[in-house]
């Protein structure tokens, strides 16, 4: 059921159940675990997954999406973020929250993530030729796995890949979750000064969700704290979502940080954020 029957070889048991294992050990279960009927679905399905990414970018299978993002001072758009879509000949439209994961697992994270980046730059770069930018300097945001930060050289990557398109490093924003900083924080934090030294802006996505380490906020020097979408939803109704967004604005701006609110679907969550002094949004309520 989880393979097309088109007669291909999707790969051996053995493989599937080291898929298995390292999911079990991602999940933080430090005990064997006999091999289910779940388990092995889910890992057929990875493998699966695995083999069709190998394929995805060569055949034009990927592509991006561009969300704007809106300065609330002028309500003009100051940027956009770069998402990623797959959409397999068979298994139709695979989310990223799905494949990001299985790329990371075996390395195709890497091929992903520079095509994603020569990509979204050369859009920028077509729309700051047809005169876009006339509007205003438009920023390309792209999100940044922690998997692909940290491996190869990941800065030399970037300047790699803006002189090849022939772009300013300060047109681009990497996003990054505080996830960056879980296995060896110094490094990250070493990586994020090279990154910056080399004229890049850096972002924190999905504020709030993650370990929120105030210790690393401090030392990562980031130009940006991106408020998760969880807190934006209730934020015209719930007390503590309130309370919360307006600790991450009051503190983002203290730290010399602007802030973006993601989620916006609503009049009354972008006249809240107004009032509490965000500087930007995105969501629903702006663009899809
Ligand atoms: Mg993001
Ligand atoms: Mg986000």
């Amino acid at each position: 059921a989880i393979y097309p029957n088109d007669g291909a070889d999707y790969g051996t048991l053995s493989m599937c159940a080291d898929v298995a294992m390292y999911r079990a050990k991602a999940a933080g279960r430090n005990t064997f675990r006999f091999f289910t009927k779940e388990m092995q679905d889910q890992s057929e399905r990875a493998l699966y997954l695995e083999n069709a990414l190998r394929r995805a970018i060569e055949s034009g299978q990927l592509a991006l999406h561009y969300q704007p993002q809106i300065s609330l001072d002028n309500n003009r758009v100051i940027g956009v973020e770069a998402l990623v879509r797959w959409i397999h000949p068979k298994l139709g439209v695979v989310s990223p929250s799905e494949f990001i994961p299985v790329a990371e697992d075996c390395g195709l994270i890497l091929p992903i993530g520079e095509w994603v980046i020569r990509t979204a730059l050369s859009q920028l770069k077509q729309w700051h030729r047809s005169g876009v930018e006339v509007l205003a300097p438009l920023v390309m945001a792209v999100n940044i796995s922690a998997v692909q930060f940290l491996r190869g050289d990941f800065p030399a990557t970037v300047a790699r890949i803006l002189a090849e398109i022939g772009m300013p490093p300060d047109c681009l924003e990497l996003e990054l979750t505080e996830s960056v900083a879980l296995g060896n924080p110094d490094e990250a934090i070493r990586l994020m000064g090279v990154l910056r030294a080399q004229g890049v802006r850096l972002s924190i996505d999905d504020f709030g969700t993650g370990y929120s380490s105030l210790s690393y906020l401090k030392r990562f020097h980031a130009y940006k704290l991106k408020i998760d979408k969880s807190f934006v939803r209730d934020i015209s109704r719930d007390p503590d979502d309130k309370a919360i967004v307006e600790a991450i604005i009051g503190m983002a701006r203290n730290l010399g940080m602007r802030t973006v609110a993601e989620g916006v679907e609503t009049a009354e969550q972008m006249a809240f954020l107004y009032d509490r002094g965000c500087d930007e949004a995105q969501g629903y309520f702006i663009a899809r």
